[in-house]
């Protein structure tokens, strides 16, 4: 039986199993791919592979609703927030066909040995390592940088979105990449080590688990491989006494319902200043309570399901657990009854640093809520975290945000709204969240040969 399989987690139906790859067709994949690296393709002129990316974008836009419709059916996204992920696709396809030409061109090195200056080329194969929480947005954050510079991709997806992974090849194909371009490889987490190890491959980029980014970069370390890593995240959400509540109550709600939940970037950790801290738990509470959850097709519905009966049972235990070490709960605490799988969503109370729940990471409708005092207890908190990805600052005071900004340790922070992505925006972070940068001109030399040359 393939371990790949689409099963519509809102009510359990399993839709379709996909064959896995055997070690003939991996090694074909390899093959294939390489021969692409040494080829015109990879090594010419960059316009006709933004010529792809551009039509890529046009295809997305032209399919959006059949693609949405098939990643909210597959791992339980609202149909509107499948809508905004298809859409940044396009966006980040668009974005590296009009601007990748410009990011990648040489530049100059003033110099006491001569002129000097450092072009940009690709390296290789690489070999991406995908979650399932947005399960075209990251295949698009590798994809489109590396398909500009010229680097081959052979994928490998979380199995539990199969569907997503197979249309978002065959896009890439029909607009116009050539065979070993971008290959969805369905294969086991050895399967990925062989990989790694082979001479071939140059480097891995994984999104995932901590578990998983530490089995890949040791072994991209052994052998020698470049990697990046974008792990998981506790973000916090800080609300200082001056800041605009009603709206950091309503984006509250949003950055931490939004997926389910599951959201590296989203607001883990709430912090709140004791001044504001009753009326934002009040409001934020009545919000959180009131989400409808349903069917993810269904407009109406405000909380859908978690991606899967796993993600469910473990935020189960982990919430269990933390109440078990003396958080308290104001509201939910429980899966919600009947088919699918649903979590109420809830807020955690009195987490103190000899609860587990304080340095792990809830991936799900889960809220922590702590009060403090001042600023500084503010950033104290927020750095004693082993994550560092990303943070949000509320405050009607800028000059007081951005201190705090500069002070909490992860790669990005928000002032005066969510966590969010662009483009033309760097993503990534710092300590267990990973290394490394995916987006904007930072993301596209990642895996780029930064080769100097000097004319004496
Ligand atoms: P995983 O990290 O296990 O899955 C992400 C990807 O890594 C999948 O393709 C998975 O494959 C693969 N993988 C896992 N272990 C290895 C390995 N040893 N070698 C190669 N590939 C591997 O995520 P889970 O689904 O288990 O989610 C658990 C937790 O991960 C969440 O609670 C959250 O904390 C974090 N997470 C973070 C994400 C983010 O956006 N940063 C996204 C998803 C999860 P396979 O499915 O075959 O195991």
């Amino acid at each position: 039986m393939s371990s790949y399989q689409s099963i519509n987690p809102a009510n359990n139906e399993l839709m379709k199993s996909w064959p896995s790859h055997d070690e003939s067709a991996v090694s074909h994949a390899l093959d294939v791919a390489d021969r692409l690296f040494h080829s015109s393709w990879s090594k010419g002129e960059i316009q006709p592979r933004l010529q792809v990316l551009k039509k890529l974008a046009d295809l997305i836009d032209s399919r959006a609703e059949e693609l949405a419709t098939i990643a909210s059916k597959e791992m339980g996204k609202l149909i509107g927030q499948s809508r905004g992920e298809v859409k940044i696709c396009s966006q980040i396809a668009r974005y590296y066909a009009e601007h990748a030409e410009r990011i990648l061109q040489p530049q100059a090195y003033p110099s006491e040995l001569g002129e000097a200056w450092v072009e940009y080329h690709p390296i290789g194969v690489l070999v991406a390592v995908e979650p399932w929480n947005f399960p075209y947005y990251q295949l698009m954050r590798v994809l489109a940088p590396n398909l500009a510079l010229g680097n081959p991709v052979l994928a490998k997806h979380a199995n539990i979105v199969p569907h997503c992974a197979d249309v978002f090849e065959k896009l890439v194909r029909e607009a116009g990449a050539p065979e070993g371009a971008w290959t969805n490889l369905f294969i086991s987490n050895e399967q990925v080590a062989d990989l790694i190890a082979d001479d071939r491959v140059q480097g891995v980029a994984l999104t995932g688990s901590e578990r998983a980014g530490s089995a890949v970069a040791e072994q991209a370390g052994k052998y020698l491989k470049k990697s990046t890593l974008e792990l998981g995240g506790n973000d916090v959400f800080v609300v200082l006494d001056d800041a605009d509540l009603d709206e950091a109550v309503r984006q509250g709600v949003q950055a931490r319902l939004s997926n389910c939940g599951q959201v590296c970037t989203a607001a883990k950790r709430f912090i709140l200043h004791e001044k504001i801290a009753d009326r934002f738990i009040s409001q934020f509470s009545a919000a959180l309570s009131s989400a409808t959850l349903g069917d993810p097709l269904d407009e109406k519905t405000t909380l859908g399901p978690l991606s899967s009966a796993d993600a469910r049972d473990r935020l189960v235990k982990q919430v269990d657990e933390a109440v078990a070490n003396g958080a308290t709960l104001v509201t939910g605490g429980k899966a919600a009854e009947g088919a699918g799988c649903f979590y109420q969503p809830t807020i955690l109370t009195g987490i103190t640093p000899n609860n587990p729940a304080y340095y792990q990471e809830f991936f799900g409708p889960v809220a922590q809520v702590y009060v403090v005092g001042d600023d500084n207890a503010a950033v104290a908190l927020a750095n004693d975290s082993h994550y560092g990805l990303g943070g949000s600052v509320w405050t009607r005071d800028t000059a007081r945000g951005r201190k705090l900004a500069s002070a909490i340790e992860t790669g990005m922070v928000f002032i005066n709204s969510q966590s969010d992505t662009s483009a033309e925006l760097p993503f990534g972070g710092v300590k267990r969240s990973g290394y490394g940068r995916e987006l904007s001109d930072l993301g596209i030399k990642e895996f780029a040969n930064q080769k100097l040359v000097v004319v004496a």
